[in-house]
């Protein structure tokens, strides 16, 4: 069984712990700050097989180097560091191109890693899929998704609807606890869905003790997320309401998407 469990670092990120059965090394995905990692493995007697990267910004790479360092004086191996070829990303050994390589067979994981391109928060942001848990990075979050850095609206709507083509119980487990401010957003722009208010209550009661309201799945993100919903009629009113002064008697998927987007950005 692969056991999944998260660091808190930062304010609102989530490092990602994979832990197959009973080994005792592990992999960390975004591994933004060394210090809690390293806190985390010596808590619990373990040790780092390797590094899985979804893109290149400092709150998910920040602490490459330091565990590479800490690898390399304790035991004298180079650690695997997974990530997408095409950013720029210091201390990735293993790029990934995710054209090209489509499954990793990882040392200690029984299953095979699927790589998805997810381009839209940056331009080579990839996705990690294994055992039914998808690590998605800034691209989809609960309730929301990530803002578009580098990729455009398309690139992100196509990433979007790729990840809600996965099995409707894929456990989405994405890099920041945003999904409060998410729910805020969703609710103003799904005024009249009870799955998505329901949602918000479980949530906020979790958050109020503590607690993290991640892994989604699959099949709740696309009865509550707006921006996998963006063509629900509901929806469609709200996003003409809020463009009034644009005409969009003639709205397609994509624009609405669009639309959705730049709304939340000024939300
Ligand atoms: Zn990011």
């Amino acid at each position: 069984m692969l056991t999944i469990t998260a660091i808190n670092a930062f304010n609102d990120n989530y490092i990602w712990v994979l832990q197959q059965d009973t080994q005792q090394a592990v992999y960390v995905v975004d591994p933004g700050d060394a210090n809690v990692v390293l806190d985390y493995l010596n808590a619990h007697q373990l040790t780092l097989a390797g590094i899985l990267i979804t893109h290149h910004h400092r709150d998910h790479t920040g602490g490459i180097a330091a565990l590479v360092a800490y690898v390399e004086q304790t035991t004298g191996d180079t650690l695997a560091v997974y990530g997408p070829q095409s950013e720029a990303i210091q201390g990735v050994n293993i790029a990934i191109e995710p054209q090209i390589t489509q499954t990793l067979s990882l040392a200690l994981l029984d299953s095979p890693v699927q790589v998805l391109s997810v381009p839209g928060h940056t331009a080579g942001h990839i996705a990690y899929l294994v055992d039914g848990a998808l690590f998605c990075g800034d691209t989809l979050f609960s309730g929301g998704c990530g803002r578009l850095f580098e990729g455009t609206p398309a690139q992100m709507w196509h990433s979007l609807r790729l990840l809600a083509a996965l099995p409707a119980e894929t456990r989405v487990y994405c890099a920041h606890e945003y999904t409060l401010a998410n729910l805020k957003f969703a609710q103003a722009a799904d005024p009249s869905n009870a799955k998505l208010k329901a949602y918000n209550e479980q949530a906020t009661a979790l958050r109020a003790q503590g607690k993290a309201t991640i892994p989604s799945t699959i099949g709740l993100e696309r009865s509550i997320n707006p921006f996998l919903r963006a063509v629900t009629p509901t929806i469609v009113d709200s996003i003409k309401q809020q463009f009034c002064d644009q005409d969009l008697s003639n709205v397609d998927e994509l624009t609405c998407f669009t639309l959705l987007r730049q709304w939340k950005d000024i939300f």
